[in-house]
């Protein structure tokens, strides 16, 4: 058996988790498992899984979260330190599912302190690539992704040299927008950008594969994960969201890895690593699917590639400024203050004064935070303007 603990347990990726671990009971002893603000959900979720603690990362709720646990014998405890500690305990494997930069530095603790790090948290590899890294290779830490894309590149890249490697062919579903022309995407709201036509996610995310924005840190991810040069990354639109990325190799064949659009197949790869383990999600039918498609990207209704793009270029903390202008253009989207297209008019801002800055190649986790406040400051100052 393995111990694993799940920060973000009561999110879409956590849940889908606590979903396989059920499935899998025989396999995992649960150490900790995490929520933010869904009390209800993570309680549930502790009487399902007999974790042996349970932290709720906002501390307004530990009240409401000990009276709905009484009776069990969980340790409970509250607030981002406790979230820390958690991290901090020795376990064969971390899912990181938490979403946006809060999930950052916990990925950087549990790295230290886990066999696998399981990470679906992209932000962690986006703002602190490098330090995650290296905190992974001085542990012995095995990093297995758990973004469907980066899971796929993985599973391909098992047996070969990234020395053979000639391209990298990240997919994208297109999202709900793939139709719709620019002039109407000015005018869309949080509730169509939302819901996509092919995966079950969470809000924040569902909307940055509607810009794809979600690509576009996933292109940064790529990079930081598998440490290849930009010119070797593209992007492809398949609509059915079958193929999950593909890796073209320097004698012509291409590996790619199929599977239906969930996203239990990556998280239960991830968790069971090096181990393949039955799971029981649908089939492919290919007599049924008949067609797969292809398309390319419209950069000019999608700017978020050409974006992710630059700030791999700049370098230093150019990421975590992509990321922190990102979330806060989405945070303002959300409440209307500013239009869908408006999202990446900030990210365009907040690199262009990153850019005129001295760019720092060394830092530490402290800079990135700072980064991260003064990108926001700066973005939603600007924004009052459009
Ligand atoms: P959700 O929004 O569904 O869930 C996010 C989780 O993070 C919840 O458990 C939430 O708690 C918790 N959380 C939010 N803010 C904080 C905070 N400040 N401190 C501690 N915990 C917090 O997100 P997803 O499950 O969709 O995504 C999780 C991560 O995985 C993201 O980084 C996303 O990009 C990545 N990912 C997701 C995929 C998907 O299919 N959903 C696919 C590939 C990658 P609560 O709900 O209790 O407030
Ligand atoms: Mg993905």
């Amino acid at each position: 058996m393995r111990t694993i603990s799940i920060f973000g347990i009561t999110g879409s990726i956590g849940q889908t988790a606590a979903n396989i671990l059920v499935e899998q009971s025989n396999k995992f002893i649960i150490t900790v498992i995490t929520g933010g603000d869904n009390v209800a959900e993570l309680a549930k979720q502790a009487i399902r899984l007999s974790p042996k603690y349970v932290v709720i990362a906002n501390e307004a709720h530990l009240y409401e979260l000990r009276s709905l646990l009484m009776g069990y014998n969980f340790e409970i405890s509250a607030g981002r330190q406790a979230l820390m500690d958690a991290a901090s305990i020795p376990v064969d494997v971390s899912l990181q599912a938490i979403v946006g930069f809060p999930g950052v530095q916990c990925s950087l603790i549990a790295a230290k302190f886990s066999k696998t790090l399981a990470l679906a948290n992209k932000e962690s590899l986006v703002c602190a690539g490098p330090l995650l890294q290296k905190i992974c290779t001085t542990n012995n830490t095995k990093l297995v992704p758990v973004d469907s894309e980066h899971s796929a590149i993985f599973q391909c890249m098992l047996g070969e040299s990234i020395l053979s490697v000639e391209r990298i062919i990240l997919t994208g579903s297109g999202g709900p927008f793939l139709n719709t022309s620019i002039e109407n995407l000015k005018h869309v709201n949080s509730k169509q950008a939302a819901s996509h036509p092919r995966w079950s996610m969470g809000q924040r995310i569902s909307i940055d594969s509607a810009s794809m924005f979600n690509k576009a840190m996933e292109l940064i991810e790529t990079k930081e994960l598998f440490d290849v040069s930009i010119d070797k990354l593209e992007v492809i639109i398949q609509p059915q969201s079958i193929i999950h990325s593909m890796i073209g190799f320097n004698d012509g064949s291409i590996k790619a890895q199929l599977g239906p659009a969930d996203m239990s197949g990556a998280i239960g790869y991830a968790i069971n690593f090096p181990k393949r383990e039955s799971l029981l999600v649908e089939r492919l039918n290919f007599a049924k699917l008949r067609q797969l498609d292809f398309l390319p990207v419209d950069q000019l209704k999608f700017p978020a590639i050409n974006l992710a793009t630059r700030a791999m270029n700049i370098g230093g903390m150019a990421g975590a400024v992509f990321n922190a202008a990102k979330e806060q253009a989405l945070d303002l989207f959300l409440i209307d203050n500013i239009g869908f297209l408006d999202m990446a008019i900030c990210v365009e801002f907040a690199l262009n004064e990153y850019e005129l800055n001295q760019i720092k190649h060394n830092y530490i986790f402290e800079d990135i935070m700072e980064q991260d406040t003064h990108t926001r400051v700066r973005v939603k100052e600007m924004a009052k303007g459009l």
